[in-house]
């Protein structure tokens, strides 16, 4: 099975991996999209060789534009650019590995496009997953999971051919690096510390949210849009170790778990080959070499962004964007050092507060509005 991708946010960690898998299995490039990253953009475009390079940042483009003279790649620049990748004809799958709520509108355009979505990019389906699982329905576009516990969760699923029969979505949570801290430690939590993921390599933007536990609230919305489950079907458990990657309860009792390394190179190649399976380059799991399996129960006074995405699932509407547009403010605010660790849940609740959400019936602009209101909120909370 050989996929022709395009690739939204080539240069981040999804990104680069993803082009790892394309080189081990024979995938081909047809589209880039970058940021600003010149460099690496250029360097990964004269040796996969695609179409089309995007860059949103129009400097950035006119840039590469010179770097990329010598070679048959076109260069587009501006938010138009990353659209143009996500649609480009030449390709059959988009990888959606930008990060925060700005892949939302490339992944709409690529679902239109008729484009198998192997989507990272959760916080589109956090923001707007009735609306995108809608579309995707319509036309027929296939939304296969990279993050590592919905792909887990997509695999035990193989072969079940009534959801009815899934009792539970159980999603692991490695815990981050303050598992076991208090709320007096936290509030000293630094940027530096926080960046410190203790299984993962990622962008620094999931790395905090995987600090805060928000990055668990926002998988389980996740799951929730891709499943269509219930949020009282799904739960989530602490498991340090990050070998049990998410697991399905049925109604049986049976419970299927998928098991692997911390490896992401593996979800993102069967989000590209599914329903095949096909050998590649991710580390294989040694079960004699594995630390014992520990489970916790996650403990939402340390980490209150837990209970407030679990709060926004259960009330739905545009909530969900409320509770996305805050948390990307604050993270950015505390990578730039600009507040302290808690501020973040504190950020996050503040705008959920002063920022009324819709239910019921509601279209895109209501969840760009929300987006664009909370991140107002944010800031008026820092005045
Ligand atoms: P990253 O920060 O390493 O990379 C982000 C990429 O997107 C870069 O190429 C960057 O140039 C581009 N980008 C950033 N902002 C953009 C914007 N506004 N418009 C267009 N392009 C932009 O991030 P990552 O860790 O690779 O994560 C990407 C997505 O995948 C996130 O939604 C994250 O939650 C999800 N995800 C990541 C991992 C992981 O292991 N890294 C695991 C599961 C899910
Ligand atoms: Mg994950």
């Amino acid at each position: 099975m050989k996929r022709t991708i395009s690739i939204l946010g080539s240069t981040g960690s999804i990104g680069r991996q993803t082009l790892e898998v394309a080189e081990a299995c024979g995938h081909r490039v047809a589209a880039l999209t970058v940021k600003g990253s010149v460099e690496l953009a250029e360097e990964q475009a004269r040796k996969f060789r695609p179409e089309l390079v995007a860059a949103v940042d129009e400097r950035a483009a006119a840039d590469l534009r010179v770097r990329l003279a010598d070679t048959p790649t076109r260069v587009a620049g501006g938010e138009q650019a990353l659209l143009e990748a996500a649609v480009l004809p030449r390709a059959d799958t988009v990888v959606t590995a930008v990060v925060g709520i700005a892949g939302l509108r490339p992944t709409l355009a690529a679902i239109d496009a008729g484009k198998r979505i192997a989507l990272a990019n959760k916080e589109t389906l956090v923001c707007a997953g009735e609306l995108v699982m809608a579309r995707a329905r319509e036309k027929g576009a296939d939304i296969v999971p990279v993050d590592s516990e919905h792909s887990a969760i997509f695999q035990c699923l193989q072969g079940c051919r009534d959801r009815g029969e899934v009792r539970r979505l159980i999603i692991t949570a490695s815990g981050g690096p303050f598992f076991g801290k208090g709320r007096e430690e936290l509030a000293q939590g630094t940027r530096e510390q926080a960046l410190r993921h203790p299984n993962w390599s990622m962008g620094a933007k999931i790395t905090i949210d995987s600090a805060t536990l928000m990055n668990k609230g926002l998988e389980f919305i996740e799951a929730m849009r891709l499943y269509a489950m219930p949020p009282e079907k799904i739960s989530v458990v602490v498991h340090r170790e990050s070998i049990i990657h998410s697991l399905v309860e049925f109604v049986d009792g049976a419970v299927l778990a998928q098991l692997g390394t911390a490896d992401m190179r593996l979800p993102i190649q069967y989000a590209l080959t599914w329903p095949e399976r096909t050998a590649g380059p991710a580390t294989p799991l040694d079960l004699l070499r594995c630390p014992p399996l520990t489970f916790a129960a996650p403990d939402p006074e340390a980490f209150p962004c837990l209970a407030l995405a679990l709060e926004c699932a259960r009330k739905g509407g545009t909530s969900t964007a409320i509770l996305n547009g805050a948390n990307e403010a604050a993270v950015a605010l505390f990578l730039n050092d600009k507040v302290k660790f808690l501020d973040i849940p504190r950020l996050v609740a503040g705008a959920l507060d002063r920022v009324e959400a819709r239910t019921g019936d509601y279209g895109l602009e209501d969840v760009f509005e929300a987006d664009r209101a909370a991140r107002a909120a944010v800031s008026d909370l820092m005045r």
